[in-house]
Formats: C-alpha cells, sequence, structure tokens
C-alpha cells in the first residue's frame, strides 16, 4: 500500500514510542474493524434480503438474480476483509475471514487492538 508496509518488522513488538508505528497500527486497527462491520452487517442484511424478496413475490428469477447479486456482495466484502494488511510486517494477515493471528509474523489481533488503544 505505501513504503511504510515495506519495511520488515517481524518479530519485534511494536514499538510504542514511536508515534508513527503506533499511528500506522491504529489505521490499521481501525480499517479491520471497518472491514470485519462491514462483512457483518452484509451478513446480517441476508436475512433482510430474504424477507424484502419473499414479501415482494417478484418471481423465482428475480429472486434468484437477486440472491445471486447478494453473494456477490457479501464475497466482495468477504475478499475485502481478508485482504486487510498486517501492520507490523505488512503482508496479508490471513486468508481466511476470523483469524486471530497474522500468517506471517504472528501478530495477533490482540495486540494490535492493545496498541491502538494505547496500552502496551
Ligand atoms: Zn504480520
Amino acid at each position: 500500500m505505501n513504503i511504510l508496509h515495506k519495511r520488515r518488522k517481524t518479530d519485534q513488538p511494536p514499538a510504542l514510542d514511536n508515534e508513527q508505528e503506533v499511528d500506522r497500527y491504529q489505521r490499521a486497527w481501525r480499517s479491520y474493524i471497518a472491514r470485519r462491520n462491514l462483512v457483518v452487517v452484509l451478513f446480517l442484511s441476508f436475512i433482510f434480503v430474504g424477507f424484502a424478496t419473499a414479501k415482494l413475490k417478484m418471481g423465482e428469477g428475480v429472486d434468484f438474480a437477486i440472491l445471486l447479486g447478494w453473494i456477490g456482495v457479501y464475497l466482495l466484502g468477504a475478499w475485502w476483509l481478508t485482504e486487510w494488511r498486517c501492520p507490523r510486517c505488512g503482508k496479508v494477515f490471513g486468508h481466511r475471514l476470523w483469524t486471530e493471528r497474522c500468517i506471517s509474523c504472528d501478530l495477533s489481533k490482540n495486540e494490535i487492538a492493545n496498541v491502538a488503544r494505547g496500552k502496551s
């Protein structure tokens, strides 16, 4: 994404005295929360979409198209979440949706959250 992410920071604790570093963690964490919330909202919206299509009775073809479209949007959101980058090593955090630790440098989401909240 930018030059900062290319620095190798593997196996180092977050440098809390480094403002740039803390800022990077905070931005990464906010970005993660936004992505995660989007996926949760999209998932919940499926119930709404299901009710709406059932109620409107637009025909099977239209229902199917809406369902396919919704699945497409959901997959896009899920893909965006998995594209989230680890703030320490700059690589993709995990290929699964709800992974707890970075697959490259083993940094946990808890650690990122703690840095973002200003705790060590
Ligand atoms: Zn990492």
